[in-house]
């Protein structure tokens, strides 16, 4: 990983921006979480961000996407396990941190790069810039 070489007196104003530019998300996602507790669930702190788990988090990630085993909203990453937030740590995080460069515009931005990606007769997941970025950094 890149050691950051901002000073703190820079990185640390930034950082707050990182986090309120991508508020909007992660209040969707705590939204989520917390209707997923109620349900059962659990959540943690863990490297910047919420982590929720099982309950309605489970069944929501199996009925919505039907197949990831974790999905980030901001500083926010559902899993439908803790066993999933584990092994998807990495890679979420790296979305974590395109949620903090791309604030509002992520959610617009992944959509057009899915759609561009499939009316080129690609795969709208795999192969949208977001996700190879997510991939390669976090196999
Ligand atoms: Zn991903």
């Amino acid at each position: 990983m890149r050691k950051n070489r901002l000073p703190a007196l820079v990185r640390w104003p930034l950082k707050a921006l990182a986090i309120i530019w991508a508020s909007p998300y992660t209040l969707f996602g705590s939204l989520v979480g917390v209707v997923g507790m109620c349900s059962g669930g659990k959540v943690r702190f863990r490297d910047g961000a919420l982590e929720f788990h099982g309950g309605g988090v489970e069944w929501l990630l199996a009925k919505v996407t039907g197949f990831a085993s974790a999905m980030t909203w901001g500083h926010v990453i559902l899993g439908r396990t803790d066993t999933a937030l584990d092994l998807c740590a990495e890679h979420e995080r790296v979305h974590v941190r395109q949620y903090e460069r791309w604030g509002l515009l992520f959610g617009p931005a992944y959509l057009l790069a899915s759609a561009w990606m499939w009316a080129r007769g690609k795969r709208p997941y795999r192969d949208n810039p977001f996700e190879r970025e997510a991939y390669e950094k976090a196999p």
